[in-house]
């Protein structure tokens, strides 16, 4: 059964139908404008609003939700329709709002240090799934008093394979929730073909790799899809996509303590940047632990080195924050141990 936001405006008017045309308006202004609940419309008649309550239901229920202590980073368990459960990750910053979604219900990838990787593939999220995890989100920034500005796709599953309903969701958010294409963020652990067709959309949306190593051996055991999709191809495709975008691309680099942080490691990818036409942007990310990987994430330190060696070598690299450690609540990492941790909302 569709949810809230899985309608188009045509979805929409089915439901409404008997009613004035003005009412597809109202509702969708509701939903998408006011992110309000169908059952909080005032301007619609009571006995419309709970029949709406009823025929426009939720996606998610929320499972769990930790904030750190300053409530800075809010992080959402949330439990779909079938059971299926996904992480929605919300983070005010100084000067921006951030939240990080899910496009999927686990993984297929298999990435042996990502938490999700290790948790295998669900089911593909609907377009309705991923915008109501921007709308809550939204709806939590405003009563933060802040307001919801950038989206990123890092949260659970890989949005290039679930592509039609992630870029349906992608227009919703653009043209209904008004957040702008310039700060909306796809990551991808490189599926080329995805690569490729985001490189013919209309919409100038902003592409992540997550890179994690620069020579193909070692990147086949990070990233077992890079057998598929070689380092060769990848870049092809990566520069492909700059020369018909003019855009920046920015790879995510998490590094992970003596198995991509070493000097060859840097020099590598420096090599890897220079056959672009374009600088590309370095997002270091030291690994957070997952209960299925062994190896630590680089210390603090040796983070700052391998930046040092990056500029050294000419590429331009920031280390990302890694926001809500103290709650689990960092993007790209299921931690199942919110379910322990979180507590029950309300
Ligand atoms: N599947 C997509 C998007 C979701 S993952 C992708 O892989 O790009 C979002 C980011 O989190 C990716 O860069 C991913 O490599 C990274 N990530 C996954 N597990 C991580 C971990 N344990 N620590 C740090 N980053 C991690
Ligand atoms: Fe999937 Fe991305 Fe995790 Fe790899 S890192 S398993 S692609 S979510």
């Amino acid at each position: 059964m569709p949810t809230r936001y899985d309608l188009d405006r045509d979805a929409l008017a089915g439901v409404l139908d008997g009613e004035p045309r003005y009412r597809v308006d109202q509702v969708w202004d509701g939903l998408y404008r006011q992110l309000a609940e169908p059952g909080g419309l005032t301007t619609l008649p009571k006995a419309l609003r709970a029949r709406l309550d009823n025929e426009l239901p939720t996606a998610l229920a929320p499972v769990a939700e930790a904030a750190d202590r300053r409530g800075d980073t809010v992080k959402w368990l949330f439990s779909l329709a079938d059971g299926a459960r996904v992480e929605t990750v919300l983070m005010h910053y100084r000067d921006r709002t951030t939240v990080c979604v899910s496009s999927q219900a686990g993984c297929a990838m298999g990435c042996g240090f990502c938490a999700t990787g290790q948790a295998g593939f669900e089911r593909q999220l609907s377009t309705g799934e991923i915008v109501e995890q921007v709308v809550r989100a939204a709806q939590r920034a405003r009563d933060d008093g802040r307001r919801l500005g950038n989206v990123v796709f890092m949260g659970m599953g890989e949005p290039m394979a679930n592509y039609d309903r992630v870029w349906a969701a992608v227009q919703r958010l653009h043209t209904d929730l008004g957040i702008s294409a310039r700060h909306l963020t796809i990551s991808t652990v490189g599926l080329v073909p995805g690569i490729r067709r985001l490189a013919t959309e209309d919409l100038p949306v902003n592409l992540a790799v997550s890179l994690h190593a620069a020579n193909d051996d070692l990147r086949n055991e990070l990233v077992p899809i890079n057998k598929r999709y070689p380092l060769s191809v990848l870049m092809a495709a990566c520069a492909d996509y700059l020369r018909a975008k003019g855009r920046r691309l920015s790879f995510e680099w998490a590094l992970i303590d003596g198995t991509n942080d070493r000097p060859s490691d840097a020099r590598e990818l420096a090599e890897l940047a220079r056959t672009l036409p374009l600088p590309a942007h370095v997002n270091l990310i030291p690994l957070n632990p997952t209960p299925g990987y062994p190896t630590r994430g680089t210390p603090r330190d040796g983070v700052d080195r391998f930046r040092h060696w990056l500029a050294d070598l000419g590429v331009n690299a920031t280390i990302r924050r890694n926001r809500g450690t103290d709650i689990d609540a960092a993007c790209g990492q299921l931690a199942a141990r919110v379910e322990l941790r979180g507590r029950a909302p309300g």
